[in-house]
């Protein structure tokens, strides 16, 4: 028998032992495959366009028609540059692809071209936060290939087909070390790198669509213990199925040691409808694939000047972005996290700032009312909000100079979102919205109210707070909600005494 070192164990050696899940430590490591976003496959010319008829973007390469050959397709090769650069990876000046070979009927040629030994990104790492604890997930690799097709189960006639329109989209397939030590810690990272993926326009993210699948490797040990056996959960397609099937699969296994069974490696599946993980296949090892570089294509070589021009073309990154927005807009980390979570995001809370609004007024805005709005209509997104962040902006450059209260403000938007009127100032004064802040007819109303109120005013005399209060509200109600608050407060107390 002979003892095959792991790899990662050594990796592991020295690091911080996670939280504990009864008296065990979780090792979660990802591989996560991005469809990249090139308009044709990674060797043929077929469109990637997702949801067409089945069958009708196969050409002859993705049939694997004999006599047919690959051809590299430059765009796929320069978004895992893109990957690489935002993640501070080794780019290869010159990696291989390789044939994994498996049978299967979504699999026309009998074998996948991949990267095996030589992958075109390695090393690198992710950052981010889960909760206010930063974290780091350094990655092995990500390598190009290709994805197969799909098999479609038509239950109705009792009959499965072949859809090859996905045969030949480009993936990059990005693995991380087992670094991670919980479920929070996993689907934050998967959340970051979808965000990254994303930000960057390599992939378009649509997870149920399948163009950024999650597989998680999870394993249990006793602190200070070797790593444990892991088992695969595959094809993980929204977060919270990845947080649901974590959790399960860390309970599960924990169940089976504590009663005496070893954990068996395995391919697992997440089943949504029972909550459950339940084993696919035992795992194949790499020597089962019988991996071999692919005659058919050249290895690939990625020059220095190439890399230069890609590095010209990167947008700033999320990160970056973030620290910027602290300094600044003096915001707070937590804003400025939240204002580039896309690119969407922050060019809205940049166009509400250019439009005079206040950084910590547009950002209080953008995570409250606009976020709520979205949250509850699906069709919509940032992009697409009914209200611009140009109106966003005059609107709180109106709360600022005193023309508009809060409450007026917040219905100025919703007849903005609603589309009453385009024009933020037009629909202040068409709805009568506009403050009162001229003194005089501020008395008048302050006075009225004193008048009918001698029962607060006793109280205010006698110190309760409260009494004062009221009185701010009597004056807010008979002047329509339109009376500056400030002023109010101030004139009551001059009156007052
Ligand atoms: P394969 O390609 O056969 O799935 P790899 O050795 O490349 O296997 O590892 C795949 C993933 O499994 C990596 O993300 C790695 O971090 C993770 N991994 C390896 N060992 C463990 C373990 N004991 N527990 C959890 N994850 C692990
Ligand atoms: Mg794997």
């Amino acid at each position: 028998m002979s003892e095959i070192a792991n790899p990662f164990e050594q990796l592991q050696q020295g690091r911080p032992t996670g939280p504990l899940v009864q008296g065990y430590e979780v090792i979660i490591g990802f591989e996560t495959h991005a469809q990249l976003s090139t308009a044709s496959k990674i060797f043929s010319r077929a469109s990637t366009a997702f949801g067409a008829e089945p069958n009708t973007q196969a050409s002859p390469v993705d049939l694997a028609l004999p006599g047919t050959l690959p051809v590299m397709n430059k765009g796929a090769v320069e978004r895992a540059i893109k990957l690489g650069l935002a993640l501070g990876s080794t780019i290869a000046p010159r990696s291989v692809f390789a044939r994994k070979n498996y049978f299967y009927p979504d699999l026309p040629k009998g074998y996948q071209i991949s990267q095996y030994e030589i992958p075109v990104v390695q090393g690198g790492s992710v950052s981010f936060y889960v909760g206010d604890e930063a974290r780091t997930v350094r990655l092995v690799r990500a390598h190009l290939e290709e994805d197969a097709g799909k098999s479609l189960h038509e239950d109705f006639i009792g009959q499965s087909g072949i859809d090859l329109n996905r045969a030949g989209t480009p993936l990059l397939e990005i693995v991380t070390e087992p670094d991670m030590r919980s479920t929070a810690e996993a689907v934050a990272y998967a959340k970051e790198l979808h965000k990254i993926v994303t930000w960057i326009g390599i992939c378009d993210g649509n997870m149920q669509e399948g163009s950024f699948r999650c597989d998680a490797n999870v394993s249990v040990r006793r602190p200070g213990q070797p790593l444990g056996t892991r088992r695969e959960i595959k094809n993980l397609n929204s977060f919270r199925f990845m947080q649901q099937a974590i959790d399960y699969e860390i309970r599960w296994q924990i169940e089976q040691l504590e009663d005496g069974h070893a954990i068996e490696q395995a391919t697992v599946l997440f089943d949504p409808d029972t909550g459950e993980t339940r084993a696919m296949r035992t795992k194949e090892d790499a020597a089962d694939y019988r991996y071999f570089p692919d005659p058919d294509l050249p290895p690939l070589t990625i020059a220095p000047e190439w890399i230069e021009q890609v590095k010209a073309q990167m947008p700033e990154l999320p990160r970056a972005m973030a620290e910027r927005y602290q300094r600044e807009f003096g915001l707070p980390a937590y804003d400025a996290d939240l204002l580039t979570q896309s690119q969407a995001h922050a060019r809205y809370f940049e166009a509400a700032v250019a439009a005079g609004a206040s950084p910590k007024l547009a950002s209080n805005w953008i995570q409250g009312e606009i976020a709520r709005r979205l949250n509850a209509q699906e069709d919509l997104s940032i992009d697409n909000a009914p209200v611009s962040a140009r109106q966003l902006g005059q609107l709180i450059v109106r709360i600022g100079d005193g023309t508009v209260s809060n409450n007026a403000a917040r219905q100025v938007f919703d007849a903005l979102w609603s589309g009453e009127g385009s024009e933020v100032d037009a629909v202040i004064e068409a709805k009568g919205l506009k403050q009162v802040n001229d003194t005089g007819a501020l008395e008048k109303i302050i006075e009225d109210v004193l008048a009918n109120n001698q029962k607060n005013i006793d109280e205010y005399r006698a110190g309760k707070e409260k009494a004062f209060n009221a009185l701010v509200g009597q004056v807010m109600k008979a002047s329509a909600g339109k009376a500056n608050p400030a002023q109010v407060n101030a004139l009551l107390k001059s009156k007052l005494g």
